[in-house]
């Protein structure tokens, strides 16, 4: 450990999905006797400090800008945008508060290094003005990372002639993809607009990064995280699951009343089927529907969170299922629903938050990839590390209630099922081992901490 403890700079990106993670990280930090400051905006306050109040944390406000076009003032997140395509304005306007952010660096002279977003690209500016070490988070596996790398650089998509056929990663036999797989923008043949640029600035400020940091362990994806150290910069460093870092739930707290409803299912000896799809997905009035019928025709027991969509509830639904399945509106801790023993299986979005966090509670997953890496990440999950299996997903990224039926069978009562749970037993174990001292995670994490930055770079 260096001579005196590090101060480090955090500025995750106004999402939950990027949120949460960092502030994990930020626990693994501390642990290690780190200073740590966490740059926000007003509306994101409260959960950062709600969610790290056990700990020692500096929390810094920048002001979000107004008048956005489209963008409602006080909206100072992307899981509040009103659409998500207004995903991409929200982003650049973050750039706008560049001034604020130097700022900060002028009146923290003594940093040790700063992690910010992969999508606050512009902050690499500011850290080399400051010469502060920048590395850069993106809330991504290294195999989506390292997949999406070298399909780039390949021109193996110009030569693909529909988006379903499958193709294989050069370099990766094994990895069989589809155009599918990846948001238009990596295969379009000319692509351009403000989206497009922004991913180019992302990618040139991640090139000019001190490194990457990957919520993810050396054993599950040794060979991308091989591949990107070999083949690509900046070094990528994974010290995760962030999430292990997480206080389990105090017991003595009063239980919500979803938690109180699964220890009853606990207690009746039946499992449970835990329904999320993230922070930020759009679920169509008739996609909702198909849900409602999948999951009443499946007969499993099931726990679904809903974000939005909720009147598209109003005919009797929670009523003819009241027996064996309960809808949640509100914001859940995930986490604690996942490790409950109650939960077998987890119909997921496939974010890479909720596939890690699975992981590390050791429930298979059933996965419906939506939109960005998720698609690459429900290939992860189903044929790379065979912890879950992909839903029959139909035209125009539709899923039928009578295919989900059958594979929310399958992965709640089912052979494959059976054979996924023993797997995800033996991955969750080994991800624990991961951050334990002497695991791959704790000896990165320290040899990230040892090395002087600033001096060594
Ligand atoms: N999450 C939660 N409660 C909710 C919804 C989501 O705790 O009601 C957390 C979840 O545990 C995960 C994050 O929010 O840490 C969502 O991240 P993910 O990458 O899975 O999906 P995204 O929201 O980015 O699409």
């Amino acid at each position: 450990m260096a001579s005196s403890p590090p101060h480090i700079l955090l500025f995750p990106f106004m999402s939950k999905g990027h949120t949460i993670p960092t502030l994990n990280l930020a626990r693994l930090f501390l642990r290690r006797n780190a200073t740590v400051t966490i740059i926000t905006t007003p509306a994101n306050h409260s959960f950062i400090s709600n969610f790290l109040s056990d700990t020692k944390i500096t929390i810094i406000d920048l002001h979000f800008p107004k008048n956005i076009e489209q963008i409602p003032n006080g909206t100072e997140s992307t899981d509040k945008l009103p659409k998500i395509s207004l995903w991409p304005s929200f982003a650049a306007a973050t750039k706008l508060m560049q001034p604020q952010f130097e700022e900060v660096l002028k009146n923290l002279p003594h940093l040790s290094f700063m992690i910010t977003d992969g999508f606050l690209y512009w902050t690499v500016e500011s850290a080399n003005k400051f010469s502060v070490p920048r590395f850069v988070y993106y809330g991504m596996s290294s195999f989506a990372q390292t997949v999406s790398r070298i399909l780039v650089q390949s021109e193996i998509l110009r030569e693909i002639e529909s988006d379903d056929e499958l193709f294989s990663i050069p370099g990766f036999p094994r990895v069989k993809l589809t155009r599918n797989d990846f948001e238009p923008i990596f295969t379009d043949r000319k692509p351009k607009g403000p989206h497009f640029e922004f991913i180019k600035n992302c990618a040139f400020s991640t090139s000019k990064s001190q490194g990457l940091l990957v919520n993810s362990f050396y054993e599950l994806e040794s060979d991308f995280l091989e591949y990107w150290n070999t083949h690509f910069e900046p070094k990528a460093w994974a010290v995760g699951p962030f999430c292990l870092a997480e206080e389990r739930p105090n017991q003595d707290c009063k239980k919500p009343w979803w938690v109180r409803w699964l220890d009853e299912k606990e207690e009746q000896g039946k499992g449970v089927l835990y329904v999320a799809f993230g922070s930020q997905a759009e679920i169509s009035a008739e996609q909702f529907t198909e849900i409602k019928s999948g999951l009443e025709e499946s007969e499993v027991n099931f726990l679904w969170v809903v974000r939005k969509n909720v009147s598209e509830l109003g005919d009797g639904f929670e009523e003819r299922v009241k027996e064996r399945g309960i809808v949640v509106k509100e914001w859940v801790n995930q986490r604690e629903i996942l490790g409950h023993e109650s939960i077998k299986g987890f119909l997921s979005h496939c974010g890479w938050n909720s596939v890690i966090e699975s992981i590390c509670a050791k429930v298979p997953v059933l996965a419906w990839p939506m939109m960005a890496e998720q698609p690459l990440n429900a290939r992860m999950v189903a044929e790379e590390i065979k912890i879950g299996i992909r839903v029959e997903i139909g035209k125009n990224g539709f899923v039928k209630a009578e295919d989900l039926e059958k594979n929310i069978r399958e992965l709640m009562e089912g052979e494959k099922g059976k054979e996924m749970r023993k797997k995800v037993k033996e991955v969750g174990e080994a991800a624990i081992r991961a951050v334990e001292e002497g695991g791959s995670s704790w000896k990165t994490l320290n040899e990230l901490l040892l090395n002087d930055f600033r001096r060594h770079p």
